[in-house]
């Protein structure tokens, strides 16, 4: 196919019909299209934009450039699933599969690896002695109809587009661009044969939007396009600007998760893990009130059933659960643990994410590139939170590395993260708008 006089429409501003953008997807799948014109494009669609048109028909064709999941109709479990654009602690997804199963949905959580500062599903469920993220499609569908969810990664064959277009997106500064960031989260999603999706907006410090805005904009793009194609979806605007929970790395992420689905843990991550539960009982009709949808929510984290179901999940995918259960059991398995302490007494005013996550990436606990092994065990836990009092010397969190020179190497930049106020200051709400 001949891209250039696409190329040069999109460069002057003008506009691509749906014809033309699905003939641009089959090329990129059919590798008709050279990298270095595809990178052009995307070049000219980063600065020119994609209109709300446009947009939906790149999502559409991207998403129908692979095998697709599909489920039989069983409208007591709808099926369903969350999508996060990505933070510091951000282990929602975790406990939230295995606690949709119990309120009745059917959850094919699809989900990604950390690049970045951002953290990813797939590497904190691989700290997980044997855990099996790799499974075929019949292997998705069987285990999310026996047993009500996976979260698994993409098999080789779905949304074949979206990994060509992203590593060139990541190789020529292409990525921040709502509408590419929209068709890129939005094809795999739909991919997924779903009926309902919430989706966890973030923005701030360590969020791909730092501003409100900008993830306004995005979330709404988004909502618009995947409620068009029916699907079902309302996003949720969050703060990024501090980490979730208490907690910043792969296996200790894994740890608090278990603590959520015990019916403890952090405040935060309960509250986001039962907002997007309820959201999705609310959408698809399972309860007609928020209030009503939480508490029902709540009591299947209290109750155990969540965590049981978790751990069913885990045995489908070959998890050996003693030695599951002994890593859980273990205050830490990276071989350095170092305290850090409160330099002054006050109220923490902030804890900045971003400066948080690069610590835990270069601990080793992120990756630079798409090919980078990440280790499982280093990060941050007992992290204080926005707004708690702390007294000269106590504990502002604990820094878990491969070395104690690398710990004590990083105990400066934490410290520099965190601001105190004489005065109690009182925490910024976490979700701030549904949309
Ligand atoms: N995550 C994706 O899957 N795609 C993007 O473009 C951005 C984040």
């Amino acid at each position: 196919m001949n891209c250039l006089p696409l190329i040069e429409a999109k460069r002057e501003g003008r506009t691509l019909s749906p014809e033309q953008i699905h003939a641009v997807v089959a090329g990129v799948v059919a590798e008709t299209i050279p990298d270095y014109q595809l990178s052009a494009l995307l070049m000219a669609i980063f600065f020119r934009g994609l209109d709300p048109v446009e947009t939906r028909a790149l999502t559409l064709a991207m998403r129908d450039s692979g095998d697709k999941l599909s489920f039989p109709s069983d409208p007591a479990r709808p099926v369903v699933d969350k999508h996060s654009t990505g933070g510091i602690g951000d282990k929602v997804s975790l406990p939230l599969a295995p606690l949709l199963a119990c309120l009745g949905f059917r959850v094919p959580m699809i989900s990604g690896r950390s690049l970045g500062i951002t953290g990813g599903t797939l590497d904190k469920l691989d700290s997980i002695p044997g855990y099996r993220s790799r499974l075929t499609r019949e292997e998705i569908i069987q285990q999310v109809q026996d047993i009500g969810c996976v979260i698994c990664g993409q098999t080789e064959t779905m949304v074949p587009a979206d990994r060509r277009l992203y590593s060139l997106r990541d190789a020529s500064g292409t990525v921040p661009s709502i509408s590419l960031i929209t068709a890129s989260i939005l094809s795999k999603k739909l991919a997924e044969g779903i009926e309902a999706l919430v989706l966890d907006v973030k923005f701030g410090t360590a969020a791909f939007m730092q501003t409100r805005d900008d993830a306004r904009a995005l979330a709404k793009s988004m909502t618009v396009i995947a409620n068009e194609a029916g699907v079902k979806t309302r996003s949720l605007l969050t703060d990024m600007n501090r980490p979730l929970g208490r907690t910043a790395g792969n296996w200790l992420e894994v740890k608090e998760s278990v603590e959520c689905l015990e019916g403890r843990g952090p405040a935060d991550l309960r509250e986001l893990v039962i907002d997007c539960a309820a959201h999705l009982m609310v959408v698809t009709g399972k309860e007609s009130e928020l209030a009503a949808a939480r508490a029902k929510a709540a009591a299947q984290l209290d109750s155990g059933a969540a965590l049981q179901k978790w751990n069913e999940m885990l045995r489908a995918q070959g998890t050996d659960v003693a030695a599951f259960t002994d890593k859980l059991s273990r205050d830490h398995t990276a071989p350095a643990v170092l305290e850090v302490k409160a330099p002054r007494t006050g109220f923490v005013a902030k804890a900045d994410a971003r400066i948080l996550g690069e610590v835990v990436r270069d601990l080793g606990g992120g990756r630079m590139t798409k090919e980078a092994a990440v280790d499982f065990d280093v990060g941050l836990d007992r992290l204080v939170a926005v707004s708690e009092p702390v007294k000269a010397g106590e504990l502002l969190c604990r820094i878990h590395a491969r070395t104690q020179a690398q710990a004590e190497g990083a105990v400066a930049r934490v410290v520099s993260a965190f601001e105190f106020s004489d005065a109690p200051a009182s925490a910024p709400p976490l979700v701030v708008e549904i949309l």
